[in-house]
């Protein structure tokens, strides 16, 4: 276990946002976190838990208790073709997606290079090239902040939605989460449906090892690398708006893309509006959007929290004025 005062947070946010915590705790295991938490007093509070910082803004010194949990573990049990894998929250979740296809475990090729740890993977419901974390996520084990009691949720009790879940609403700071426990599959059924995959690949039956490898470099491509230009992935959700809005606006742009969500409500892609707004490439102070992604904003060297939140601010300003559509941030802003 550690525990440091005055703690730096510059190299745990992948923004690269120079920031402090009042206190840093790292805790190994779950009974460090069960003795732990009882030990908090409100000196101490508020209260964060942090993975690896790479869906989360900064915007100040955190005046309270960071909690990293670095729960380390894989435990597999095999029934059938379903393969059951245990993780602890502190794994690095590509670390968990690499030991998959090596050991011939499929479903989460898709979810290749997504940075991050096992933890967040179910606040977060991450997602990519039409797969989503909720689609592998069987059981998440979590400590109650206030009681330091056990509990464990089924899928169904984490109320999963496109990068939503119960961890990021109703129970935002309650819960931390030490295991989670994923269905994998002994049998391959690959979805290369989505984001160009299959023009990317060389056959229309791939091996395990060749998805990952395509999806490794298309995202390599697309998306800059956080050590290089500080950034945390996509800013924003895609939003969703009716079908009637979606008509009313495609009468002024034709062209605006769209996808299916029910029967009477679409997706738009947030980056096209951003992209609409003229924002890509554009840089404001030391904050600015990426120029091949504009759902991506990027710390052009020595922004701070304020500089990127004046950015997000502006561009969901225009977006609202422009398309009457409220664009919300999918990283955490704290
Ligand atoms: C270059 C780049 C590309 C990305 N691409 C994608 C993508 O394709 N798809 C996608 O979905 N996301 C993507 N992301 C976002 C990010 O990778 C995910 O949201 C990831 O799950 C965050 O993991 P983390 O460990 O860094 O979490 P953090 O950013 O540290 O935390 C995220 C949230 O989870 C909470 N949390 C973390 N650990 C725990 C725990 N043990 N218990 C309780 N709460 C916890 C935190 O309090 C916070 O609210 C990308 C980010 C970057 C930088």
């Amino acid at each position: 276990m550690k525990d440091w005062r005055n703690g730096d947070l510059s190299g745990r946010n992948t923004f690269g946002i120079a920031a402090r915590c009042k206190r840093w705790v790292e805790v190994d295991s779950e009974e460090e976190l069960m003795a732990f938490l009882p030990t908090l007093s409100t000196a101490d509070a508020p209260l964060l838990v942090l993975g690896a910082g790479s869906n989360l803004l900064l915007t100040a010194d955190y005046p309270g208790t960071v909690l990293h949990v670095n729960i380390k573990g894989r435990e597999a049990t095999v029934e059938g073709t379903d393969v059951y894998l245990r993780c602890g929250a502190g794994e690095t979740w590509d670390d968990i997606v690499a030991f998959c296809v090596q050991q011939g475990w499929h479903g989460a090729e898709n979810l290749s290079l997504i940075p991050g740890e096992v933890g967040a993977s179910a606040v977060q419901n991450i997602g990519a090239y039409g797969v989503e974390a909720k689609e592998l996520i069987v059981k998440v084990e979590a400590v109650e902040w206030a009681t330091a009691r056990k509990v464990t949720f089924s899928n169904a009790d984490c109320a999963y939605a496109y990068r939503q879940s119960r961890f990021k609403n109703e129970w935002k700071g309650r819960f931390v989460i030490t295991h989670v426990t994923y269905r994998l599959s002994t049998e391959f059924r690959p979805c290369l449906d989505y984001g160009g995959l299959r023009a990317h690949l060389s056959s229309d039956h791939p091996t395990a090892e060749e998805l990952r490898r395509a999806v490794i470099d298309i995202r390599r491509a697309k998306l800059p690398d956080p050590k290089v230009e500080g950034n945390a992935g996509s800013f924003f959700m895609n939003p969703v708006v009716t079908r009637g809005q979606l008509e009313a606006l495609q009468r002024q742009y034709p062209q605006m893309p769209h996808y299916e969500v029910d029967e009477n409500r679409v997706k738009v892609p947030a980056g096209w509006l951003i992209e609409q707004c003229g924002w890509k490439g554009k840089t404001l102070g030391k904050a600015g959007v990426h120029d091949r992604q504009a759902l991506v904003l990027v710390n052009r060297g020595g922004a701070t929290g304020a500089d990127m939140l004046a950015l997000c601010r502006a561009i969901q300003g225009d977006v609202q004025r422009k398309f009457e559509i409220k664009i919300e941030p999918e990283v955490n802003i704290v």
